[in-house]
């Protein structure tokens, strides 16, 4: 269905004859739309919660007299700003993960240690939430800290879930699946992740029971800026961009992710990533 492009192109041959060249440019034109929707896209997120900010400025400065009404005020610009600069980081984690020569998928990786650092990185919103979120590896809850294993019964051997990654993408993956689990789950809800080896792949699964994805909405979300329900995920804070991120991360290292879901149950997002060579044969 996509129209086909051609550009002509003549050329010199030698002195006296000329070849003229077709060129198909249909590749290049679809990348220059996807490009301008990018940028549509970008700068209407980025447009919501300035705008919304200045207009909250605004009625700051009509209220001062009201102290009950400048905190309100102040706590939504607070929110509002936080939007923005969620939205930036994920535009440079996007950025990140889209340039290859940026990923080193050479560096040995414990995903059990990746994953901790995704979960501690989401704690104050699973906290404002009053969510649990529980790790297990290989069928054993552990606890969320490395420091408190060394302390208590040994873990399993770090080299159990070593993966060649780039740490950092592999990290904001979770990151994003665990904040997304929390993101779309009720006040006191539990969110799970656990580490298991299959084969010469370890599997990550991030399982919530939250508000679930409908069918048709499934193969969508992995999308830039594809939202379920729009006004539902700008209220709690999204920015449309985590999937793909997490998506384009983990395919390049050669990985999967995938989802289940089932409205009003819950979603389990499921990482696969090789194991490092020799570790897989171990
Ligand atoms: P957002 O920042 O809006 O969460 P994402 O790219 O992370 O963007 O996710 C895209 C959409 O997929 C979300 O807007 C939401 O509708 C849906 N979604 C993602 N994760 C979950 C989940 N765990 N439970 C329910 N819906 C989810």
């Amino acid at each position: 269905e996509q129209a086909t492009h051609m550009r002509v192109r003549i050329g010199g041959i030698d002195d006296d004859s000329y070849a003229v060249f077709l060129d198909d440019v249909s590749e290049q034109r679809r990348f220059e739309e996807v490009r301008r929707d990018f940028v549509t896209n970008v700068s209407h997120e980025l447009k919501t919660p300035s705008g919304a900010i200045a207009l909250l400025a605004e009625t700051i400065g009509d209220a001062s007299d009201d102290p009950e009404a400048v905190r309100y005020f102040a706590g939504r610009i607070m929110k509002e700003s936080e939007r923005l600069s969620q939205l930036v980081h994920h535009l440079i984690d996007l950025q990140h993960v889209q340039d290859m020569s940026a990923i080193q998928v050479t560096q040995r990786v414990d995903a059990l240690a990746a994953v901790r650092e995704a979960i501690a990185l989401d704690a104050t919103q699973a906290q404002a939430k009053s969510i649990a979120v529980q790790l297990t590896a290989d069928r054993r809850v552990l606890p969320l800290d490395a420091a408190s294993e060394a302390h208590g019964e040994a873990g399993p051997h770090a080299e159990a879930f070593e993966v060649l990654a780039d740490r950092e993408s592999l990290t904001t993956a979770v990151r994003n699946l665990v904040e997304n689990a929390i993101r779309y789950s009720p006040q006191h809800g539990s969110v799970a992740v656990t580490l298991e080896r299959a084969g010469s792949v370890v599997r990550i699964r991030v399982v919530d029971q939250g508000i679930g994805i409908p069918k048709e909405a499934q193969q969508r979300i992995f999308e830039r800026f594809y939202r379920v329900d729009a006004a539902r995920s700008r209220a709690t804070g999204g920015s449309g961009l985590g999937l793909s991120i997490a998506k384009h991360g983990i395919e390049e290292h050669g990985g999967t992710l995938g989802v289940w879901s089932h409205e009003g149950f819950g979603s389990t997002f499921t990482i696969e990533m090789p194991l490092a060579p020799e570790n897989a044969a171990t």
